[in-house]
């Protein structure tokens, strides 16, 4: 048996769904992929040289001649109580840097296999050295639908993991699956703000998971309110899609209910910022140490924006909040409650 035979062996083992290989040479049409992106929606300058930089996983890993692909199967989770609307499945089964996350395991224990078999291997971690959903791709383990998520035949609640390897290997694809229906369009309806304005048109700068999890003071009154209930991420234009049908998953996630309950946008107003960092901030890692009060912001709106007029006590509350921004927005949620 040859070493992507025994590779692809051991992940099925392990659990994962499936597993691909792809040549460097395979990524450069990713590139092209987020000009074309980047002349349809400009964003202020810059907005892409992230996206950019995946596209060379050499510049991270020397040796590096391509990548394996993983594929991990997030959708047999069930989601916590009162955590559907209000953070998104990626973030809430997210294996990295969870020690608790069964797939966390799995993923160490296919490196660790890696190297037994003589390979030098460099993880994808964050920030990534690669363009995940690209890859996953190009080594036939799914397509990108429209609304830009990937998807294997059972939907897109999955984790993409790869690794950049010192040499090249090939492995077989499972058949491909069916294209999105033409003029189906369901993604684009469903997206709350019009960040998805099309097929694989999406404006970074609008999306909620976006908003919500890098940067919630660049949205205005009118986007505030179109982010509904969520509180981190959006699953809205996946939640939408026929491809999804599966629904909620059966199996519980270590730990997840607990950390959920503190998520309640009435437990995050009730912490201070240490406890955020040490009950949130190490598992819902894109916001940031240095802006661990958006987490009440975000807890505001999403008072606000369901009007929740049971929480009218706990948002006076922070009207004494040590953060001018959330004194601020307290203010405006008790009028958005009408209890002023
Ligand atoms: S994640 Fe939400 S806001 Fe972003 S494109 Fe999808 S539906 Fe729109
Ligand atoms: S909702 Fe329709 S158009 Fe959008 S990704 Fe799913 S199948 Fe494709």
């Amino acid at each position: 048996m040859g070493i992507a035979e025994e590779l692809r062996g051991k992940a099925l083992e392990l659990g994962f769904e499936g597993l691909g290989a792809v040549a460097l040479g395979e990524l450069a049409g990713y590139l092209e992929r987020v000009d074309e992106r980047e002349r349809r929606v400009p964003l202020a300058k810059g907005g892409y040289d992230f996206m950019r930089g995946l596209a060379r996983p050499e510049r991270h890993f020397p040796e590096a001649r391509s990548l394996v692909v993983g594929i991990l199967d997030i959708g047999r989770y069930r989601i916590p109580t009162g955590a559907a609307g209000l953070i998104g499945r990626h973030y809430l089964f997210d294996p990295r840097r969870n020690p608790r996350s069964p797939e966390a395991l799995m993923v160490s224990e296919l490196t660790g296999f890696m190297g037994r078999l003589g390979l030098k291997a460099a993880a994808n971690e964050n920030p990534g050295i690669a363009p995940m959903r690209w890859a996953a791709w190009k080594a036939g383990l799914g397509v990108i639908r429209q609304n830009n998520f990937f998807y294997t035949a059972t939907g897109s609640w999955k984790q993409i993991v790869a690794w950049a390897i010192d040499r090249e290997l090939e492995m077989p694809s499972p058949p491909a699956p069916a294209p999105c229906p033409e003029g189906c369009g369901k993604c684009v309806a469903a997206c709350p703000t019009g960040s998805l304005s099309g097929p694989y048109v999406m404006n970074m700068a609008t999306c909620v998971s976006y908003l919500t999890n890098i940067a919630p003071w660049e949205a205005d009154e009118e986007l505030l309110r179109q982010m509904g209930g969520w509180l981190y991420g959006c699953d809205a234009c996946q939640d939408a899609c026929p491809f999804n049908r599966a629904g909620d998953g059966t199996q519980d996630f270590p730990g997840l209910e607990e950390t959920a309950r503190k998520a309640r946008p009435e437990s995050i107003l009730a912490m201070g910022l240490d406890e955020i960092e040490r009950e949130l901030a190490w598992k819902f890692f894109y916001i940031k140490k240095e802006s661990l009060h958006c987490w009440k912001l975000n807890a505001l709106n999403v008072i606000a924006n369901t009007g929740r007029a049971d929480l009218v006590g706990t948002v006076r509350g922070a009207l004494e909040d040590p953060n001018l921004d959330v004194r601020l927005k307290a203010a405006w949620t008790l009028q958005r409650l009408g209890a002023t």
